[in-house]
């Protein structure tokens, strides 16, 4: 499929498969069905709720392969190499600790670790999540 097919793929009213990827950075990062899969779902039910509360968010960093993933200094079992995970900030950074407390008591929240004015959180459509969530995790 070519890059702009992929990158104007809707999955959700507000969110397209282009901004989880990067690919005019990242040519290589493609995901499979199963990681667009896993993506859509954060949007759904994590990522669409929130952008209502919120206003616009920019997600940095979201699908990564694994050479992304090791460019970018991510851990070896990152969530970001399935899917199920985006770093992502509100457009207004007044919005970012109404966006915190959202994902914080959200049910789906699998792991909620915080920055400075940005975040990284992850879903997992496959079991319980774990809720695990670390505020200034990031310093
Ligand atoms: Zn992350």
């Amino acid at each position: 499929m070519e890059n702009t097919t992929i990158n104007d793929t809707r999955l959700s009213p507000h969110f397209k498969l282009g901004e989880f990827l990067n690919l005019s950075k990242y040519p290589d990062n493609k995901p499979t069905m199963q990681h667009v899969v896993n993506i859509v779902y954060g949007c759904l039910m994590l990522l669409e709720p929130a952008r209502q509360l919120v206003g616009p968010i920019i997600i940095t960093s979201g699908f990564r392969n694994p050479r992304v993933n090791a460019l970018v200094g991510g851990v070896k079992n990152s969530q970001h190499l399935l899917g199920q995970a985006a770093d992502i900030r509100p457009r207004d950074p007044q919005q970012f600790q109404r966006l915190v407390e959202f994902l914080k008591g959200h049910t789906l929240t699998d792991q909620l670790l915080t920055g400075n004015g940005w975040l990284h959180i992850s879903w997992n459509p496959f079991g319980p999540p774990r809720h695990y969530v670390r505020i200034g995790y990031y310093k």
